[in-house]
């Protein structure tokens, strides 16, 4: 194989045929719901790009993010409803053809090597690299609350962004500052955006994909998107006005809930074993954050389609929203301290 092949001829490599791929690409189309010259663009579009160097870099995280990466599945695409393509998923399709350069929970090398692995690896692909960040970034006592390598987290990113064609802030201590960003928040944590915002890093085109940790089909799935993006007839990642996709975070939680019919007719259990929650009634006066939480959950849902909070009979925490997780995000999106009660 080339050294840089395009996303074909890395699938062509692994027994994929044509045939298969063009019905995978008609599939992943109707699901992101492109229009039908966008869909027949897609197939060209993803099936000539290159297969992208992805370098993963890593800060105040607890490795669930990337945990949850690892465990997306071989289930076949079927996010918002569209028939799965046997053999061929959006999980197996990222993984196996993106480049994956350095990571440094999933990498052999350690210590100097890592480092070496991570300059040569952005060198090698200076100005076209997918940098992906999961964990916030510690700005405090003049920003060596964490280093590595004699460098602080700061200008490691920095030096990291400089080189990217786009960055991802992964779950939502990268995005939004999560959980080390919570009061009274010793290392001054930010966020990737707000890092750029406040010229601490370059700015580059970025996405944030919140949640603590984010649907393993939304990291994906995103992923794909991007590589759809790429080339001149690419299908253009839609965001929100806080920066995530709109395929994923484009409708709360609540709206796809399976308790939602017990929300609309009054039906609210008061504690998580009444005779209302056993009939699964609608948990927003036990603290549900889902009327203001923008995410797939309810739709893709987890381990493998298997179910969801709310279903499996807990409230939404609203952990992919800023301020998660000592704030609340209430439905006019005012941030308010401490847990969101209901009125
Ligand atoms: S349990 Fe939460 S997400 Fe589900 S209907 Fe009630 S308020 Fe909405
Ligand atoms: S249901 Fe709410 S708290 Fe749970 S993972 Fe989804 S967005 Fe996060």
């Amino acid at each position: 194989m080339k050294d840089h092949p395009t996303v074909f001829e890395a699938l062509q490599a692994q027994g994929i045929s044509r045939r298969r791929f063009i019905k995978f690409c008609a599939v992943t189309a109707s699901t992101l719901a492109l229009s039908g010259a966008a869909a027949r663009a897609f197939a060209q579009t993803l099936g000539s790009a290159t297969r992208p160097s992805v370098i993963w870099m890593s800060f105040q995280q607890c490795t669930g993010c990337s945990e949850s990466l690892l465990r997306s599945s071989a289930r076949p695409l079927t996010v918002l409803g569209a028939p799965a393509v046997s053999g061929l998923s959006v999980e197996s399709l990222i993984l196996d053809v993106i480049s994956l350069d350095y990571h440094e929970a999933l990498q052999v090398a350690a210590g100097q090597q890592a480092e070496q692995a991570r300059l040569d690896a952005m060198e090698a692909n200076f100005g076209k690299y997918v940098l992906i960040v999961d964990g916030s970034i510690p700005t405090a006592e003049n920003e060596w609350w964490m280093a590595v390598a004699g460098k602080s987290a700061l200008s490691t990113l920095a030096e990291a962004v400089s080189g990217a064609a786009v960055v991802i802030a992964l779950g939502t201590c990268a995005t939004f500052g999560g959980l080390p960003g919570a009061y009274p928040n010793p290392s001054k944590a930010m966020g990737v955006g707000a890092l750029m915002d406040a010229g601490l890093i370059p700015t580059r085109t970025f996405v944030n994909l919140s949640g603590c940790p984010p649907v393993p089909e939304v990291i994906t799935g995103a992923l794909a998107m991007y590589l759809m993006s790429l080339g001149p007839n690419g299908a253009p990642l839609v965001l929100d006005e806080l920066k995530r996709p709109r395929v994923f975070y484009g409708k709360t939680v609540h709206e796809s809930c399976s308790r939602i019919g017990h929300y609309k007719d009054g039906n609210y259990a008061n504690s998580f074993d009444d005779a209302g929650a056993r009939q699964g009634w609608c948990l927003y006066m036990l603290g549900c954050r889902g009327p203001s939480t923008y995410n797939a959950c309810s739709l893709v849902k987890w381990n493998e389609g298997t179910s969801f909070p709310m279903l499996s009979g807990h409230g939404c925490l609203g952990c992919a929203e800023p301020g998660f997780w000592d704030k609340t995000r209430a439905p006019d999106g005012t941030l308010t301290g401490g847990f969101y009660t209901p009125v």
